[in-house]
C-alpha cells in the first residue's frame, strides 16, 4: 500500500509552501463560513481546496516551483513591508516621494515637505526624520 501511494506520489509536485498557505486560508475561510454561511464563500473554499490538489498532484513540478516561488516573494515582501518602520508618501503639490518615520503617537500631524515647503498631512511623526526619496 505505501509502495503504491510512493510510486503514484512519484515524480509529483507534494506539499509547498503555497500548499501550507492555501490550507491555512482553506480552513480560515471555513472557520469563518462556519458563522456566515454563504454559499459564495463555500465556492471560493471549493475553489482553493481544488487548485490545492491540483497542485499537489501535479506533474509539471517546474511550472508549481514557479508558483512557489512567486508567493515566497510576495510573502517576504508583505513581511519585510510590515517590518519596516517607515511610510512612503507622495507630497501632492511636487510629487516627491517622502520616506516618514512611523508615528509613535496616533493622531493627525503635518510635515513640510523639503522640497516644496508644502505641508504633509499624515500621521504623527517625528520630523526630523523625513527624507526624500525620489525627486520628480
Ligand atoms: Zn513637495
Amino acid at each position: 500500500m505505501i509502495e503504491k501511494i510512493r510510486k503514484f506520489m512519484y515524480k509529483r509536485n507534494g506539499i509547498d509552501d503555497l500548499f501550507y498557505f492555501m490550507f491555512i486560508l482553506y480552513f480560515i475561510i471555513y472557520i469563518v463560513n462556519l458563522f456566515l454561511k454563504s454559499l459564495i464563500i463555500d465556492i471560493i473554499g471549493i475553489i482553493i481546496f481544488i487548485i490545492m490538489f491540483y497542485r499537489y498532484l501535479s506533474k509539471d513540478i517546474s511550472k508549481r516551483k514557479k508558483e512557489n516561488d512567486k508567493y515566497l516573494k510576495l510573502k517576504n515582501k508583505i513581511i519585510n513591508y510590515s517590518k519596516s518602520n517607515s511610510i512612503y508618501k507622495k507630497c501632492r503639490k511636487c510629487k516627491t516621494v517622502l520616506k516618514l518615520p512611523l508615528p509613535y503617537k496616533r493622531g493627525i500631524n503635518h510635515a513640510k515637505c523639503p522640497t516644496c515647503g508644502c505641508m504633509v498631512t499624515i500621521f504623527t511623526l517625528k520630523r526630523q526624520k523625513i527624507e526624500v526619496i525620489r525627486k520628480k
